[in-house]
């Protein structure tokens, strides 16, 4: 079966050059007949901007990559995230959260890998008694929303997800523990929005870098509770610098921007990840 897959950049910066390998590697992965779709994640207001978007979109085209329309843009579908969010709600899987990162560390939680959410919880407000979750809640307190692990898989059950490179992985979500689902300044996260959006997107094969392998047991068990189908996933390698270290959005001199105004060609950019 031709798959369908995206590319889900977040307009927080320019494309570089792991981003192309990304892009390059989720069109090609639909190559025989399969769909190829860009998202655009841009659920953190503070962080994406307006311009970087269209810079993404352009150097994408100058690549010479093609791609189906209309591109998703996650702000747009705030409703589809709320919806999802009240069901968990309603299947009491899911708490509000009323600590900062401060409170968090305080708390001993431990680093989390993979994500950019901050330390792994420790849980302080899954003990919260109704009555005074309520009572924040009215006061005003600011609150982001998080899943209960422990809850969620024993409604679920064991679950397992399929990795084209690493083959059958039994899901343990657990690795990330109770992950934000709602923040405090949107009405989602990173991981409600990717999970239904694969799903309202046809998705079946999900190719992104390793860094998200971790997060792709609690997507499993999400898509679970919601009773979405669970895509194929193929973590691939990120790209690395002459130091070993991870390309990232600090490396401008490596967005495809700087590379295509200094004179390269598409051709040459696409060699540099490997890919030409
Ligand atoms: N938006 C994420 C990023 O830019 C990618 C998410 C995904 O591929 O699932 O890192």
């Amino acid at each position: 079966m031709p798959a369908v897959t995206r590319f889900a950049p977040s307009p927080t910066g320019h494309l570089h050059l792991g981003h192309a390998y990304a892009a390059i590697r989720a069109l090609q992965a639909a190559a025989g007949g399969g769909r190829f779709l860009v998202r655009i994640e841009d659920i953190d207001r503070q962080r994406c901007r307006a311009d970087f978007e269209r810079d993404l979109l352009e150097d994408l085209a100058w690549l010479g990559l093609v791609w189906e329309q209309p591109v998703r843009r996650q702000s747009d579908h705030l409703a589809d995230y709320r919806a999802a969010l009240a069901r968990l709600f309603e299947l009491g899987v899911v708490y509000p959260c009323f600590c900062s990162r401060k409170d968090i560390a305080s708390a001993g939680g431990a680093p989390q890998q993979g994500d950019d959410e901050g330390p792994l919880y420790p849980g302080v407000c899954r003990t919260l008694s109704v009555a005074e979750t309520a009572a924040r809640i009215a006061e005003g307190y600011p609150h982001a929303v998080r899943l209960d692990v422990a809850r969620a898989l024993g409604l679920t059950g064991g679950l397992w997800w399929h990795d084209r490179a690493a083959g059958r992985q039994t899901a343990e979500p657990g690795l990330l523990g109770d992950v934000v689902l709602a923040r405090r300044d949107a009405p989602t996260s990173y991981h409600l929005s990717v999970v239904v959006d694969d799903a309202l997107q046809g998705v079946t094969l999900v190719t992104r870098g390793a860094d998200l392998f971790a997060a792709t047991h609690s997507h499993r068990l999400l898509q679970a509770l919601l009773g979405l189908p669970s895509p194929e996933y193929h973590h691939h390698k990120l790209l690395v610098d002459g130091d070993g270290r991870r390309l990232s959005k600090r490396d401008g001199a490596l967005t495809v921007r700087a590379l295509r105004f200094s004179g390269h060609t598409a051709a040459e950019v696409g060699a540099m990840v490997g890919l030409s």
